[in-house]
């Protein structure tokens, strides 16, 4: 059984029709890249599969399950994490009380999350609204973590970071990944994207266009579907 499979996907705002027919799917184990240029999809994509923005047709299975008409904590419930564009915390809560109020029963502890970025625990007692722009991606990458997620989803977890913490935080995603975390990645890095990723799918214009391996990636495709 898949992870995850998704087919046919359309998705309207409004009347604006976003998406007109995402189809792809992942196994456990998997890291997988959306890509495609500004405005193609790939956030509404996700927004689609969480159903925080409900599709007009096609279909979302997660391990087998059809998340038809779930409303959006019930598919978090399901083992589902999503870090969304622009990281959202508490900000008047310190970092250990965002990490805990997510926690629930699993391999991922608040131990777990500090060994993954040292930072949350020297910054522990902190607010969340008195951290930089890195800590608090890191916070909300852990948040998501602490509920022990099936699927961990990040949808551009290193925009506007400096170029340290972004490494940090790809590092983080290398270790997830040789831990066996399955993980669906949104990201404008394409260098490091394809470092990590086990398969990509391209959209354009709202549909899927392209899936393969990095190394099967072409000038030719990255010219027509990635080129800005
Ligand atoms: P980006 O990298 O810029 O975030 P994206 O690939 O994630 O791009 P989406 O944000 O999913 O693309 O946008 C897909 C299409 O849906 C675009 O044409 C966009 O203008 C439109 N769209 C996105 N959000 C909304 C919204 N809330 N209301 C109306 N149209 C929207």
């Amino acid at each position: 059984m898949m992870l995850l499979e998704i087919a046919g996907l359309e998705t309207f705002y409004g009347r604006s029709q976003a998406l007109f027919g995402v189809d792809f799917a992942m196994d456990e184990g998997e890291v997988v890249a959306l890509m495609g240029r500004n405005g193609m999809g790939k956030t509404t994509t996700i927004r689609s599969l969480c159903r925080l923005t409900p599709c007009r047709s096609g279909a979302v299975r997660f391990r087998g399950k059809n998340l038809e008409g779930l409303k959006p904590h019930r598919v978090a419930r399901l083992g589902i994490g999503l870090v969304p564009e622009g990281r959202r915390c508490f900000g008047n809560l310190s970092v250990m009380e965002n990490l805990l109020v997510a926690a629930t029963p699993g391999p991922w502890t608040l131990d777990r999350v500090n060994r993954l970025f040292p930072r949350l625990a020297e910054r522990r007692n902190q607010m969340s609204n008195t951290l930089s722009g890195g800590e608090q991606q890191m916070l909300a990458v852990g948040r998501a973590l602490m509920t022990n997620p099936a699927l961990l989803i990040l949808d551009e977890a290193t925009e506007g970071l400096a170029p340290v913490i972004r490494q940090e935080i790809w590092a983080a995603i290398s270790m997830l990944k040789t831990e066996g975390q399955s993980i669906l990645i949104v990201d404008k890095t394409l260098k490091e994207l394809l470092k990590v990723v086990d398969r990509c799918t391209i959209l354009e214009r709202g549909k899927s266009v392209w899936t393969g391996e990095p190394s099967a990636l072409s000038d030719d495709i990255r010219d027509r579907y990635l080129g800005v």
